[in-house]
């Protein structure tokens, strides 16, 4: 039946896309799984939120705020003027997409179940998570060491955990263990675990060169419920990212991810792309649900918003022994990614995504259809929490969704 047709790629593949649309639901748990082997990610640690109804997003002030949303346009400021702008035009698009989804009634019917029956627990609250931002700031961090098992018994190495670059080579999970704990990496993947002042240090560590260069940074959001999770850091930090020393001189694929806030669009737009030499050439939606299919917040919530940007640029490149650089293709514009959110600030992972089937969809494949010798394509994530099958992951904790708990053994 055309149910069965729609439904059996998603439960392969996380991806169900909705017809003649720019619309795809994804399981961010489906995709996971394919960096691993030997391991499935546990759908009951990521989906730690968002499966009981009575998680909403409500702020204290939300009343307030909602209210502003009902201002006349005079009432507002500027950037609030600009910021409404920005939302009325995403609004129907969303508003369809969103349509789409509770449409989908066989899709709506299993995705109550993507977290699994039984065992539902938390990993964090489970076991004991260490804290590799403070560990990476003491003294003693440079005598840290991680130990790396490969599949076969025998094959053990001892390395540094901070300031270099660790790598599974192999093609398989390796497990790993770190202050008791254990960590799962998978196939010809690597970290380097840093803060942003040793950066530059990945320009000689690694084979520089990336087609695809994905940056989700600590903006500042002013929201202490942020700040117990993670350091956040001034815009302008972000100017000194080495984004033309990691790309490829031919030209690479850079997807920022954003917030909501204004001033940050302007930033953005206005000196972080053209400092780093890209050009702005699509903006894609990440639109979050509950499980059963009701967005996470109103849409019209001026601070909460249920969606997030990924802003997709082209750094151009300067091209190799004079040859011109390759021309870009351009990217489709407005494609819309909705999803279960796993834990708070957690990305659906695109990563893969990019990589495998989402391909077509973004038509990066065209890109490296472009770039020369450089297939299968080479791709970093900055400001990595986690790692994926064939990528480069840097930042100050690429180890935190890595620990064994988030798993379970196929
Ligand atoms: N994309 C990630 C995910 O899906 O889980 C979330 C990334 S989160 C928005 C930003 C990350 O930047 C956090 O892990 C935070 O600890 C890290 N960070 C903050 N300050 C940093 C610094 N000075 N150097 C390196 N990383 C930093």
């Amino acid at each position: 039946s055309k149910t069965s047709d729609k439904l059996s790629p998603f439960l392969e593949s996380g991806i169900y896309r909705f017809e003649n649309s720019n619309v795809v639901f994804i399981d961010p748990v489906r995709m996971l799984n394919r960096s691993y082997t030997r391991f499935r990610s546990s759908p009951s640690a990521y989906y730690s939120r968002f499966f009981d109804s009575k998680e909403t997003i409500v702020t204290s002030d939300s009343k307030k705020r909602k209210r502003k949303e009902n201002k006349t346009p005079h009432d507002l400021n500027e950037r609030e003027q600009a910021a409404t702008l920005r939302h009325q035009q995403a609004r129907p698009m969303l508003l369809k997409a969103h349509g789409f989804l509770m449409k989908a009634t066989d899709l709506l019917a299993i995705m109550k179940d993507l977290r699994g029956g039984s065992n539902i627990c938390s990993s964090t609250e489970l076991s004991e998570q260490h804290s590799f931002i403070e560990l990476g700031k003491v003294w003693q961090a440079p005598l840290y060491e991680i130990i790396l098992k490969g599949a076969w018994k025998g094959l053990e190495r001892v390395v540094p955990v901070f300031n270099n670059l660790v790598v599974n080579e192999t093609s398989d999970d390796m497990e790993a263990e770190f202050l008791n704990n254990k960590y799962i990496l998978p196939r010809e993947s690597c970290f380097y675990m840093s803060d942003l002042g040793q950066v530059h240090n990945l320009i000689h560590e690694c084979n520089v060169g990336f087609n695809l260069i994905v940056i989700d940074p600590p903006w500042e959001n002013g929201s202490a419920r942020q700040k117990l999770r993670y350091p956040t850091l001034p815009n302008w930090y972000f100017l000194s990212l080495p984004i033309k020393q990691l790309a490829h001189p031919d030209g690479a694929l850079v997807a920022l991810w954003m917030t909501n806030r204004e001033k940050l669009h302007n930033f953005v737009q206005k000196e972080l792309f053209p400092s780093w030499g890209v050009s702005h050439e699509a903006t894609y939606y990440w639109l979050k649900v509950k499980a059963d299919g009701s967005l996470i917040s109103d849409l019209d919530l001026f601070h909460h918003r249920p969606y997030e940007c990924l802003l997709l640029g082209y750094f151009h490149g300067q091209g190799t022994n004079s040859k011109q650089p390759p021309r870009l293709r351009p990217i489709k514009h407005d494609q819309i990614i909705i999803s279960i959110p796993g834990e708070y600030s957690r990305k659906p992972p695109i990563g893969g995504k990019f990589l495998m089937l989402v391909l077509p969809l973004i038509s990066i494949e065209l890109l490296l259809e472009h770039v020369p010798d450089v297939k299968p394509a080479r791709c970093i994530e900055l400001f990595a929490r986690e790692m994926t099958a064939g990528w480069t992951s840097w930042g100050n904790e690429p180890l935190h969704f890595q620990q064994s708990t988030s798993f379970v053994r196929d």
